[in-house]
């Protein structure tokens, strides 16, 4: 574990979203990426080495439609930079941490993979690795 990687906002309007952020935080999205298989748009904003990344769903059954049907808009999870997330998937399963499916690709160059916030005191968990 290396560093919070960054922090996922769940948004019903990722162009809305864009304009708010861009003001918030005095930068434009360095990336705008849609990931089909997760169902959402993302785009990112770099803050020194950290960054903040947006997540709008494109469709009905995406993760990101659920949460904001339930919860509403807000920080949906926070992403730690890992060396090995081979390693360090299994070393947190070890502990007895729960997964939410395997490893896959994600936005942004990144090898990802979740846990559930039931055993991460409510926060949704991303571990992501740079594709090599
Ligand atoms: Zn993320």
């Amino acid at each position: 574990m290396r560093k919070i990687e960054h922090l996922g906002i769940a948004v019903k309007d990722i162009e809305q979203a864009n304009e708010t952020y861009s003001k918030l935080l005095g930068v434009k999205p360095y990336k705008q990426e849609a990931v089909e298989s997760e169902g959402v748009k993302t785009s990112f904003f770099m803050l020194g080495e950290s960054k903040i990344e947006l997540l709008e769903a494109t469709n009905a059954d995406s993760a990101i439609a659920k949460y904001i049907e339930k919860r509403g808009e807000g920080i949906h999870h926070i992403a730690i930079d890992v060396e090995d997330i081979q390693a360090e998937r299994q070393r947190l399963i070890d502990e007895g941490f729960q997964p939410i499916g395997d490893i896959k690709e994600g936005a942004d160059n990144k090898l990802i993979c979740f846990f559930h916030p039931k055993s991460t005191n409510g926060v949704l968990t991303e571990l992501c690795q740079e594709r090599p």
